[in-house]
């Protein structure tokens, strides 16, 4: 693939579960969640990020992350590609917020929010699950907390290395 016009190779980077800790931020709430179905998840999941002022905004960091983010986003054009809840409007806002509470304006105009991850192109995703397309994507999938890559400095020793 071709790079692009600033000579760095496109990384994007997934937000729930790779650079914001949902699923703490969802357990305080549901304690019960890993015991939960995919299909009890999805609905309560709904009800509460739907309820919860700033659910999304309040999520903490998943550790190594924001570190790390700033070091690739050095050698590589970085993007945020994250699929927000249809059903909760605010968290596209929340979102975009969230990305300027923990790195001022250095990922300005770098979140793409959407559904079908694979339509973006570009070298790597980093990315903790195969959904929203992301399995699709054209580049590498670097499937975060998995066997290859189960943390930030696994990350980081294979895109910096
Ligand atoms: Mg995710």
């Amino acid at each position: 693939m071709e790079q692009n016009l600033t000579g760095k190779k496109i990384l994007y980077i997934d937000m729930d579960g790779v650079v914001a800790n949902f699923e703490k931020g969802i357990k305080q709430y549901l304690p019960d969640w890993d015991s939960l179905s995919e299909d009890d998840r999805g609905k309560k999941t709904d009800e509460i990020c739907g309820s919860v002022d700033n659910f999304f905004l309040d999520l903490h960091p998943i550790e190594g992350a924001i570190d790390a983010v700033n070091k690739l986003s050095n050698k590589y054009e970085t993007y945020f590609l994250s699929a927000a809840m249809w059903n909760v409007p605010q968290s596209f806002t929340e979102k975009r917020l969230w990305i300027e509470k923990h790195f001022g304006n250095s990922f300005r105009k770098r979140l793409i929010l959407t559904h079908r991850k694979d339509l973006n192109i570009g070298h790597y995703l980093i990315d903790d699950r195969t959904s929203h397309y992301a399995g699709d994507f054209k580049g590498k999938h670097i499937h975060f907390g998995q066997e290859e890559f189960p943390d930030w400095s696994s990350v980081e020793k294979f895109l910096l290395g």
